[in-house]
């Protein structure tokens, strides 16, 4: 039965790439929190450690955090649950402060020293993922609160809304004077949701293996829980302080967050630059950056058809970015020695130039240029003779092979194509492949003053498994006075629309603003940049 569990939720498509063995069938009814202690109080029983792998997979995470710490037992965790209902590390936290673990019956001040040493480090190995898969599975969540009665606005929290690479816990926050039509909803999700805890204002619901938390603040509080939820601790501590400073109560009950940084006599900082870095001293001197917005995009400048390895028509293509209200795209598939699956050969080019002719004739709304992403090859040459790539109105010249080469070598390679006329753009700089690729160790600061000296743009990538260049590295291209463009790099038209957001996330995580972004900017200054590099 466990095993055609198993089956059922890999047949649903809900976990696609891992071997999980055996799973308890996600599709039994499960009434709350009786159920829970009673499945792990059962797992502990039946002893088997398979069938405790995947019992204690199915925990609130900080529970099963503290269960791998080796601080209790299963039937301890299961005793702290019953009597207490704590699910989270702060629930624990509290237990501690009143000294409740030791109290429960069979358990003792041991116990709960354990439980307090294994505390702080608890999180410390909180399982991340990427961005991309984090937001594939909060979106569809999101948009089905935001339509439910009750709730008045809802937003990510936590390192989802500040764009991190790795999500570490999926938070929702959502406004509800009352939660229970939205939380009885939740609870009902069709992909095999399941609740791990559900209480008044919170919801804990294991999602495709992944654990997402659902508070639901009162209105009137819910700017003051967004804030504080979103992070960054460094971010907070620095609000924290001014407020000390100031003698104001950083935290009481807020509606908005604009209202909380009010009370410090800040403007609103955007999520994605709470770094605690150097945020609050810009916001305090009126020198915050206006963050580069999905409004200022005209175009996306990267993208493959299944002339390479793309899943769609250039046609679909085309669709994608005019259903997105795009002024100009470009196509850019593979060259031949790429390693991609599919690329375009040299008579591929000529073959496709015609399709793309055809198409700007039935689609006058929208300019279609004819690009294409070229692989920097080992010696720095470019996989097609300049004759072709004269043909194209882009050129993007890309990394893709010998990863294994030296720093020196690789950014040789970068210099090479950066000083080719014909080349306008670098895409994926760091050719980084989350989660299982570090991106390239260059001297970057080389790299953007050559890209600046050359005319040539670097690529801030949406793609999820490349988010190239991340925040912190778009920040220093800008910096070094480089114009970046932010695109899909898209293999699907279902996906451009998703990964041109994930590429401005990582762009306002590096302060980015319109006057940065090649692709806020009308076609004809694009075409000039093109025909300037190109003229020499
Ligand atoms: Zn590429
Ligand atoms: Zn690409």
């Amino acid at each position: 039965m466990l095993a055609e569990g198993a089956a059922m939720v890999r047949a649903r498509g809900i976990i696609s790439d891992v071997d999980l063995g055996p799973l308890i069938d996600p599709s039994a009814p499960f009434d709350g929190d009786r159920q829970l202690y009673q499945r792990f109080q059962h797992m502990y029983e039946a002893g088997a450690w398979v069938l405790l792998e995947s019992a204690i997979a199915d925990l609130p995470a900080d529970l099963r955090w503290l269960f791998e710490s080796g601080a209790v037992t299963l039937e301890q965790l299961g005793a702290i649950y019953r009597e207490l209902g704590a699910t989270s590390a702060a629930d624990l936290g509290a237990a501690v402060a009143r000294g409740a673990i030791q109290s429960i019956p069979g358990l003792n001040r041991s116990v709960e020293a354990a439980v307090a040493a294994a505390l702080p480090t608890l999180r410390k190995t909180i399982p991340r993922i990427p961005l991309g898969r984090a937001v594939a599975v909060v979106d569809p969540i999101l948009e089905r609160l935001r339509a439910l009665p009750g709730i008045e606005w809802a937003l990510p929290g936590g390192s989802l809304r500040r764009g991190q690479d790795f999500v570490g816990d999926l938070e929702i926050i959502a406004a509800a004077d009352d939660a229970a039509i939205a939380i009885e909803d939740l609870t009902h999700l069709p992909d095999a949701a399941r609740v791990l805890h559900q209480s008044e204002r919170r919801l804990y619901l294991l999602l495709e293996r992944v654990q997402l938390g659902v508070r639901f603040p009162h209105p009137a509080g819910a700017g003051s829980a967004l804030l504080h939820f979103t992070g960054s601790v460094e971010h907070v501590r620095g609000l924290e302080r001014l407020a000390r400073e100031r003698n104001v109560e950083l935290f009481a009950p807020a509606p908005t967050e604009d209202d909380v940084y009010a009370r410090l006599d800040l403007p609103f900082i955007p999520p994605e630059i709470r770094g605690g870095d150097d945020e609050i001293e810009a916001a305090r001197e009126g020198r915050l950056p206006r963050l580069i917005s999905r409004a200022d995009m005209r175009g996306d400048l990267h993208m493959h058809s299944s002339w390479s390895d793309g899943r769609d028509s250039i046609e679909a293509m085309v669709n994608g970015c005019r259903a997105l209200g795009y002024e100009y795209l470009a196509i850019t598939d593979h060259s031949p020695r790429s390693a991609a699956s599919r690329n375009l050969s040299v008579d591929g080019v000529k073959r496709q130039a015609e399709e793309i002719a055809g198409l700007r004739e039935r689609y006058p709304d929208i300019s279609i240029l004819h690009g294409c992403e070229v692989d920097i090859l080992p010696d720095g040459r470019l996989d097609f003779a300049d004759r072709i790539l004269q043909q194209f109105d882009i050129v993007l010249a890309s990394l893709h092979e010998a990863a294994g080469q030296a720093p020196e070598a690789l950014e040789r390679r970068y210099v090479a194509a950066m000083k080719h006329p014909l080349v306008s753009v670098i895409t994926h700089p760091t050719n980084r492949l989350i989660p299982y690729r570090r991106g390239y160790d260059l001297d970057y600061e080389r790299v953007f003053a050559t890209a600046v000296e050359t005319g040539t743009v670097v690529e801030i990538d949406g793609a999820p498994a490349h988010l190239d260049l991340e925040g912190a590295l778009a920040r220093r291209a800008i910096a070094a006075g480089a114009t970046v463009v932010i695109d899909s790099d898209s293999h699907r038209a279902d996906a451009l629309g998703r990964q041109m957001e994930l590429g401005l996330t990582m762009a306002r995580r590096g302060w980015v603003e319109a006057r940065h972004v090649l692709n806020s900017r009308p076609l004809a200054e694009l075409r000039g940049l093109v025909a300037r590099k190109r003229a020499g």
